[in-house]
């Protein structure tokens, strides 16, 4: 068992790494946003079309965050700080977009189906969708 404790805990060390509160800081953040990866790839497993879930840019937003502290208190080195400075626009504008898009879905008074926004009929039943009355559609 030797080769597990050298692999595992080199130099007495959990992976080799000198463990303080950055560097978790640092490591949650890349585990955050190396995740996504996996969330995104589930996701358009299982609808067999290439989808970005909410759950993508959340973490996005969090790891990115994270990474951003990171480089700005800890590692306080300009290539990094520049990488993570401006990703939050993107991820937070696609946050805002996904929440109007399911906002504008409208609900079918016959079944109940969620229907894509600028209906005319359910896809389920087939029966006429009210008129979007929501404000934010019309924003839009
Ligand atoms: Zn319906």
């Amino acid at each position: 068992m030797d080769w597990l404790h050298n692999l595992v805990l080199p130099g007495g060390k959990f992976l080799g790494i000198e463990w303080h509160f950055w560097k978790i800081i640092g490591w949650v953040g890349n585990v955050v946003f190396f995740s996504r990866f996996m969330v995104q790839w589930y996701a358009t497993e299982k609808l067999k079309q290439v989808v970005v879930p909410s759950a993508f840019w959340w973490l996005s937003l969090t790891g990115s965050l994270l990474l951003l502290s990171y480089a700005l208190f800890y590692q306080k080195d300009s290539v990094f700080i520049f990488a993570y400075a401006f990703t939050w626009i993107p991820y937070i504008r696609n946050l805002i977009i996904h929440k109007r898009h399911k906002r504008a879905h409208l609900n079918c008074t016959e079944c109940g189906t969620l229907c894509p926004p600028k209906s005319n009929y359910c896809f389920e039943c087939g029966s006429p969708l009210p008129a979007e009355e929501s404000p934010t559609a019309k924003a839009n």
